[in-house]
């Protein structure tokens, strides 16, 4: 069996550690696909130090260099896509069709970042001082610790790593538990693109070892985190306590407003891709509807109707619309909240259990499940479920649709279904999340676009765009006196 390996120095290396688990397939637990040693508080420590000592030869060297690695790195995950694809949809269970698709976003990611390389320019600012130069600097920062989730095994490793590596800095990695076998795929197509040794390491390992040991390192300077609300904000307040930097990309429940001139099939379709694709298990997934009562019984009939074809089953096979919960543990939170919902009121419309099909026996399967009536007072309208359930609050008013989408903890993405321009701009400018969108889908989003939430779902600053570079680099001003001359007197 494979037994997956970190990645110290420039070297493959299997831990120490003496707690093992099982990388199984969600679809099928009988399919393992390979072992897990959870690694020790040395290893972790023994990749900052490759990463710290690797740190002054990587920043030496001219950052569209660095770019052009990163960018061969981008190829070769290109040339390997169906096997990685294949590899994550087996570990994660998104279907093969979203993996090839959350591939692609790695790719285009990497790919800016690289470009980046050539524009990692300063400014030249005029002084009040005759006859001198001021300009400013982009520098790296240090060693960055990335710490990734399951959800998107692929894209998210690697839209921290690709502007952390262009910017100069050197990486230590932690991809979660549950999805060695990408991370260690994604590895060597950086190895063999010709990173030098030091500059990425890989730590596969616990939270609470691995990732602390990261963020209590000294020699760590940057901190990059993706997951729940809960670990992030434990994160942020330890890397806070050492005043090293640190963001925080977190939990989500993210809302789609239908105004009652929506077009309702494209409202139909944007909130079945966005509620039910991934299994519910996106951090941009639609968790809410906030409808407008003269077009929900309307909205909620086409809804139905194509819930009631949906094919659940193993996310290899092109025909399957929905694949498994990631884990035993996921599959019972969702189970909990669908009970939580019931048992506080809500009208359960469909789903609410596990599919019976000889097909979904041996994996962690949930039916896609709509609440109808939901209050803003109902957990399962606060609290991020992360599993294929719906929540319907119907409203009178566009100004209550507002009130009830902004009445959540959370602020990641956001949608209006309305053919009116100007309630789209009264809620572009109301709404209270880091990512909107006007008549399409909550999913999504392009390399050179920011991402990330508002609220309890983002601290520190965004990732993508020309954005994450402020956050990877340091500015360094620089002041330049050609007259020769002492300006006694006259310093500013
Ligand atoms: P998680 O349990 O918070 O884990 C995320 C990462 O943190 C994993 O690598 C995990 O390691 C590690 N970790 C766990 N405990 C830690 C600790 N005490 N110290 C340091 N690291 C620790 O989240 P998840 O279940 O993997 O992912 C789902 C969550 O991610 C959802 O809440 C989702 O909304 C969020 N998410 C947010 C975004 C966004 O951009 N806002 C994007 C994607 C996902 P182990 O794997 O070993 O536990």
């Amino acid at each position: 069996m494979q037994v997956y390996k970190n990645f110290i120095g420039g070297e493959f290396v299997e831990s120490k550690g003496s707690k093992r688990i099982l990388n199984t397939n969600p679809a099928d637990t009988r399919d393992i696909l390979g072992e897990v040693i959870l690694s020790t508080k040395e290893e972790a420590a023994a990749a900052v130090d490759a990463a710290s000592n690797a740190f002054k030869s990587w920043k030496r060297m001219p950052a569209p260099k660095r770019g052009a690695i990163v960018a061969k790195a981008a190829q070769l995950i290109g040339e390997r896509r169906q096997e990685i694809a294949r590899t994550l949809t087996r570990e994660e269970g998104k279907l093969l069709s979203e993996a090839l698709g959350e591939i692609q976003r790695a790719i285009n990611i990497s790919e800016f970042c690289a470009a980046h390389g050539r524009r990692l320019n300063g400014e030249v600012i005029p002084l009040e001082l005759a006859d001198n130069v001021g300009y400013t600097m982009k520098e790296p920062v240090g060693v960055a610790a990335l710490i990734t989730p399951w959800n998107f095994p692929a894209a998210i490793p690697i839209w921290k790593m690709a502007p952390a590596l262009v910017a100069g800095n050197t990486v230590v990695f932690k991809p979660a538990s549950l999805t060695p076998a990408t991370a260690e795929l994604l590895m060597q197509c950086f190895v063999d693109a010709g990173l030098p040794a030091g500059v990425l390491n890989m730590i596969i390992g616990s939270g609470g070892e691995v990732g602390n040991t990261f963020v209590d390192h000294p020699d760590v300077r940057l901190v990059s985190f993706t997951g729940s609300t809960d670990i992030g904000l434990g994160i942020y307040k330890r890397a806070a306590s050492r005043g090293i930097r640190a963001q925080c990309e977190m939990g989500g429940k993210n809302p789609v407003i239908i105004c009652d001139d929506a077009d309702l099939d494209l409202a139909v379709a944007g909130v079945y891709s966005g509620a039910f694709g991934s299994s519910g298990q996106r951090c941009t997934a639609t968790s809410r509807v906030v409808i407008q009562h003269g077009v929900a019984d309307a909205f909620l009939e086409r809804l139905l109707a194509k819930v009631h074809t949906m094919k659940i089953g193993n996310p290899l096979d092109a025909d399957t619309d929905m694949g498994p919960s990631v884990d035993a543990s996921q599959l019972k939170t969702v189970m909990d909240y669908i009970e939580i919902g019931k048992n506080q009121g809500a009208e359960l419309l469909v789903g609410g259990d596990k599919p019976t099909s000889a097909e979904t026996a041996h994996g962690f399967f949930v039916n896609p499940t709509i609440f109808d009536k939901v209050r803003t007072d109902m957990r399962i309208h606060n609290e991020e479920i992360f599993g294929p359930v719906l929540s319907i609050v119907r409203v009178e008013s566009f100004d209550e649709a507002l009130d009830a989408a902004n009445s959540c903890e959370f602020g990641l993405t956001s949608s209006v279904y309305t053919r009116d321009l100007s309630r789209a701009f009264r809620y572009i400018h109301e709404i209270e999340t880091g990512i909107t969108h006007v008549n399409s889908p909550t999913l999504g989003g392009e390399a050179q676009m920011p991402f990330g939430g508002l609220k309890n779902t983002g601290v520190g600053p965004r990732e993508q765009g020309t954005e994450v570079f402020d956050f990877y680099t340091e500015t360094k001003a620089v002041y330049i006196d050609y007259t020769g001359s002492k300006r006694e007197g006259k310093l500013y």
